[in-house]
């Protein structure tokens, strides 16, 4: 997505060569234009995939699982994250260990909002080691749902996520690969789909 990646090489800060600050418009402030506009775009990916419930994991994926839900006409359903593991019947949930914060905590989300009849679309901010969106995978495939794949608004394709979803099985679109960066260098993979 051309608007996106000149947005990342304006306003985002490489703060080294493999964290990626986009607070300014992505995850901290947010421009609505460009988050509507990247709902579009997975809306546009996904669209023959009759998709029926749009997932993703609190906080920074919420937006974008709003603007894609909304393009698609269906609900979106954000999994909460806790520190606790309160083990429940009600609740799929699963560990997830973030590297970046270097801490494990449970990702859940409630039975009632996922079931074997869903066909889900996983969105994120970003796709990095992968861990979030594996741990979302696990939890549709738990539910007996079918995945029909994960987009990322931006992936770090120098780390080990896509490659991890692949081996999943599960399709993977993302809007902006990078595939290295150094403060004022960002060096992106062009998609081949002319559509993003
Ligand atoms: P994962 O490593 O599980 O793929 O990424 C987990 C989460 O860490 C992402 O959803 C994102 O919120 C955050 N994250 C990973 N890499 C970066 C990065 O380079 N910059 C920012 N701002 N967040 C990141």
């Amino acid at each position: 997505m051309k608007e996106l990646k000149e947005r990342i090489v304006r306003d985002g800060k490489v703060l080294s060569e493999t964290v990626l600050k986009v607070d300014a418009f992505l995850n901290h402030q947010v421009d609505p234009q460009l988050t509507m506009k990247i709902g579009q775009a997975f809306a546009e990916l996904f669209r023959d995939e009759r998709v029926s419930r749009v997932l993703t994991v609190e906080a920074s994926g919420i937006h974008f699982a709003m603007a894609t839900a909304y393009a698609l006409g269906v609900p979106f359903v954000y999994a909460k994250k806790k520190k606790a593991v309160t083990l429940s019947d009600e609740v799929y949930s699963v560990p997830v260990h973030s590297f970046t914060r270097q801490e494990t905590y449970q990702i859940s989300i409630a039975k009632q909002y996922l079931s074997s009849h869903d066909r889900v679309l996983i969105v994120d901010d970003f796709l990095a080691t992968g861990a979030a969106l594996v741990g979302l995978a696990t939890i549709v495939k738990e539910a007996g749902a079918h995945l029909v794949g994960v987009g990322a608004v931006i992936e770090k394709s120098f780390q080990e996520g896509r490659g991890l979803l692949e081996q999943m099985g599960v399709r993977v679109e993302s809007l902006a690969r990078i595939q290295s960066m150094q403060p004022g260098d960002i060096q992106f993979i062009e998609a081949v789909s002319a559509r993003v």
